[in-house]
């Protein structure tokens, strides 16, 4: 279970992968976006500007916004034709140098997402049900480290954050994909500070938080905490915030779950999801808020 968090040395850093300035289609200037989420109390940030030639194909710089308590990490959304609703396309990449080369002509998704990967980044498939993405146009991008679970501004704007039957079923088919939370906030509506994830990490670095974010040491929220997964024989033991429900979540319909009040630690059978395969996951508190787990995969 390598890929558990709590296993790695460090501490946990709190960071929004994904949000708009107005270097493309955002209201506010990159200072201060980055001013708002540093007094917020993040420990870091990416502005992941649309890479679009009506905004010159920025990746915006934000190192002049760096502080000791506060660093940012250099990415862009990447956008080129099309989805099979043919629509374009959407893609995250966190780590990218700021000198990333604009598409070449008639460059795919699957090869944009694999330049971006191939230069550093960390590179998720976003905000899936907000475009209907399916998951013949997942599939085809091998690149992909992450799905979004969880996009603020598409839930505040269209209903359509969630992004979990996606990840799912990509899972399912044997994708080994993470999970990712972000705000994708443009300062247009109360878009910001809804959902982030929590990267474990021995330093406060770009570097040292790609690295942890590639190897999948973190966690994605909404407001609910994780403070411990562990296993224990059989058992998954979870401990977390206040929440009403815990849930292991595995192939198909496969599931286990403890349901109450003010739960704070859970011991889960998860023998009961098979011997193979994935299981996840995902925490909910009174209020609805979540935390989600990444996968862990059991070779059986
Ligand atoms: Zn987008
Ligand atoms: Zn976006």
């Amino acid at each position: 279970m390598s890929s558990n968090p709590f296993e790695q040395p460090g501490r946990f850093f709190k960071g929004n992968l994904h949000t708009h300035s107005n270097t493309s289609d955002g209201q506010l200037s990159a200072d201060e976006v980055c001013s708002r989420y540093r007094e917020r109390g993040y420990d870091f940030l990416c502005l992941s500007d649309h890479f679009l030639p009506v905004y010159d194909f920025p990746v915006t710089d934000t190192r002049p916004f760096r502080t000791d308590s506060f660093t940012t990490i250099l990415g862009a959304e990447m956008h080129v034709p099309a989805t099979a609703l043919g629509e374009k396309w959407h893609l995250l990449a966190n780590g990218l140098p700021i000198d990333f080369a604009p598409p070449h002509e008639a460059e795919s998704a699957p090869e944009i997402a694999a330049r971006c990967a191939a230069a550093g980044a960390f590179v998720s498939i976003v905000h899936p049900a907000w475009y209907s993405l399916g998951v013949d146009d997942a599939r085809s991008i091998e690149a992909a480290h992450a799905i979004e679970v969880y996009n603020h501004t598409s839930a505040i704007k269209t209903d359509r954050g969630d992004g979990t039957v996606l990840l799912d079923q990509m899972l399912a088919l044997g994708h080994r994909l993470n999970a990712l939370a972000c705000d994708d906030a443009h300062f247009e509506l109360d878009d910001a500070f809804g959902a982030w994830v929590m990267v474990r990490a021995t330093e406060r670095s770009p570097e040292s938080l790609l690295a942890a974010l590639k190897s999948g040491h973190y966690y994605s929220s909404t407001g609910v905490e994780l403070h411990g997964i562990h296993f224990d024989g059989d058992e998954v033991v979870v401990d977390c915030s206040p929440a009403t429900g815990i849930y292991l979540q595995g192939k198909g319909s496969r599931e286990v779950h403890a349901i109450g009040h003010g739960l704070t630690q859970a011991r889960l059978p998860a023998y009961k999801l098979g011997k193979q395969g994935f299981m996840r996951l995902t925490v909910v508190d009174a209020r609805g808020r979540r935390a989600w787990s990444n996968p862990f995969w059991r070779e059986g």
